[in-house]
């Protein structure tokens, strides 16, 4: 017997009529190339998506089709996020920072029909136009004053675009499984793979971010968004402040900029940011430099990589900021856990609260976790076990775009392996001990190299660390430790190996350090452990 409620379908126009109609006042900050200062409020931000979702279908733009981003966060892709998903079009965002040859795969791949392109991107726009397949036009994220000279065929103001169109449009309703957004995932081997988020997962992923042990968004926050709209939707702040009537603060091509995120804070009464942690590592070497402060914001989230215990001390030390790590990715819209205290945990001293935040988080409902042996047999919650990281849930992606006749990424159970390798503690606390491909196996026991990592950036002379690892005739492989120092400092090999002495198990600790000027990223800014084993492929330990 099915219940007797009404069906209506969680579509993400219905976030936008909802904050149109409840929190019309409350606004939109952005920095662009055309304007540092641009600000609105939500009933004007909706207002522009109606005309927008009007010029889409002047285009001939039909639900289904996919339309791609290349752009920093501000309010003309905000306006892009609701137009449209709310049309039925699918918002296939690309992060610019790709590898060339990957930005031109990933629009052929979705067979993307326009662009919608910030002014700074359009070097690499103009670079790549000929390898586009089905891209009809290009749409410049600025007015006509700031519009740059192009010699590629049709493209078009975005100002000029909207300018002459109706405010008024009828968003349509369709089954809640829709396609809404698409995101591909840049892994360090291999083809991007696209992730196809549904208007149903991205609302009910709104709605779990809003929680208040999850981002505990609410109306009286005014959010910075650091994280790249390109990078999971966001990681899904444009809906969550929506559904909340949160203020929204965007840096626009200025993410990685101290001083600009800092007068942002101020000016506009941040409360709560959100960011990879290599961004607040630039803030608070900001702050600290020029003696600022950041006394409005009561949180930060943290997220896309392992938050260094130091940017948590640093926080909350200096500026009284707790840090709210979280663990997601791509494929899980991101949020899978965020960094929470229950009750049952009893009271923290400062030093084992300093610990848990730098785990990565507890369970979200809407997310099943659960940690499994090479068996796929699932292991104990003790802290202790660790092993390959699986999730389910209805924000989890059931297959990648276009690949779903390569067969399916789930095992028998309908559980999505993260790649991840993780602890889980009897209080459901997680712990990311490492990706699959990079846990160095030292005689058939397992070690962490984010756990080294994490005690080598720890030491005040280091600036970045990796840990890869490498043969070892006794052991098969061992910990090599590869270092940037801070500013040209010299660190002795003794003296960064003694550093490990007490802070992580013995037999943990690398066998030899290597110091290098800087260390390969891959284009989302995480270190390319691939790259860096290919550096050392010929390097053998000195009591090998
Ligand atoms: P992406 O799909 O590019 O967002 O990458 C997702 C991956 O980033 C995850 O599978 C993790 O390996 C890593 N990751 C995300 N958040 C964290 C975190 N808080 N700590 C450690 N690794 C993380």
């Amino acid at each position: 017997m099915h219940g007797l409620m009404m069906e209506t379908p969680l579509l993400i126009s219905s976030l936008m009529r909802f904050a149109d109609a409840n929190y019309p006042n409350r606004e939109i900050v952005s920095v662009t190339v055309d304007n540092p200062d641009q600000r609105y409020t939500y009933r004007e931000a909706f207002a522009r998506t109606r005309k927008l979702a009007n010029a889409l279908n002047r285009l001939g733009i039909k639900a289904g089709d996919r339309v791609g981003t290349l752009a920093w966060n501000d309010h003309r892709h905000f306006e892009l996020y609701y137009a449209l998903s709310g049309s039925g079009i699918v918002c296939h965002t690309i992060n610019p920072r790709l590898y060339p040859e990957q930005v031109a795969y990933i629009v052929n791949h979705a067979e993307d029909r326009y662009l919608f392109v910030d002014p700074l991107v359009m070097p690499l726009v103009e670079a790549l136009a000929k390898g586009f397949k089905g891209v009809e036009g290009i749409v410049v994220m600025t007015d006509e004053a700031h519009m740059p000279a192009s010699k590629l065929p049709n493209v078009i103001c975005y100002e000029t675009l909207i300018a002459d169109e109706s405010d008024e449009f009828d968003w349509p309703e369709f089954d809640e499984r829709t396609a809404s957004t698409l995101c591909y995932t840049s892994g360090t081997t291999g083809n991007p793979k696209g992730v196809l988020y549904s208007h149903r997962s991205v609302v009910l992923h709104a709605y779990a971010g809003c929680l208040p042990d999850v981002l505990a968004f609410s109306g009286h926050d005014c959010v910075l968004m650091v994280v790249p709209m390109f990078h999971v939707n966001g990681w899904g702040i444009p809906y969550a402040a929506a559904m909340v009537g949160a203020k929204i603060v965007m840096p626009g091509p200025k993410m990685a900029d101290g001083e600009t995120l800092h007068a942002l804070i101020e000016k506009e009464t941040v409360t709560v940011a959100s960011g990879v942690p290599t961004i607040w590592l630039e803030l608070l070497s900001y702050l600290e430099k020029n003696g600022k402060a950041i006394d409005s914001v009561s949180r930060v989230s943290v997220g896309g990589a392992a938050c260094p215990r130091s940017i948590i001390e640093d926080f909350d030390k200096k500026h009284g900021v707790t840090v709210h790590q979280g663990w997601g990715m791509t494929e899980t819209s991101p949020l899978g856990t965020v960094f929470k205290i229950k009750p049952d945990m009893g009271e923290l001293s400062q030093e084992e609260c300093y610990e848990l935040q730098a785990k990565q988080g507890c369970g979200v409902f809407g997310i099943e976790m659960r940690i499994t042996d090479d068996n796929n047999q699932p292991l104990p919650w003790d802290g202790v076990a660790f092993g390959t990281l699986k999730v389910r849930g209805p924000w989890v992606a059931s297959n990648y775009f276009r690949l779903e006749d390569a067969g399916s990424p789930l095992d028998k159970d309908g559980w999505f392996d993260t790649g991840d390798v993780a602890t889980i503690d009897p209080n459901g606390v997680m712990q990311i001990t490492d990706r699959t491909k990079d846990v160095i196996k030292s005689g058939g026991e397992w070690i962490s190299s984010i756990d080294l990592e994490n005690a080598a950036v720890d030491h005040p002379d280091v600036a970045e660390a990796a840990v890869i690892g490498r043969y070892h005739p006794k052991w098969t492989e061992r910990p090599l430790l590869i270092v940037v120092t801070k500013d040209g400092q010299e660190i002795a090999k003794d003296e960064m190996l003694a550093w490990f002495d007490g802070r992580v198990a013995t037999w943990w600790k690398p066998n030899d350090v290597a110091f290098v000027d800087e260390l390969p990223h891959t284009a989302t800014g995480k270190i390319n452990k691939l790259a860096l084993r290919e550096q050392f492929a010929e390097y053998q330990f000195p009591d090998a």
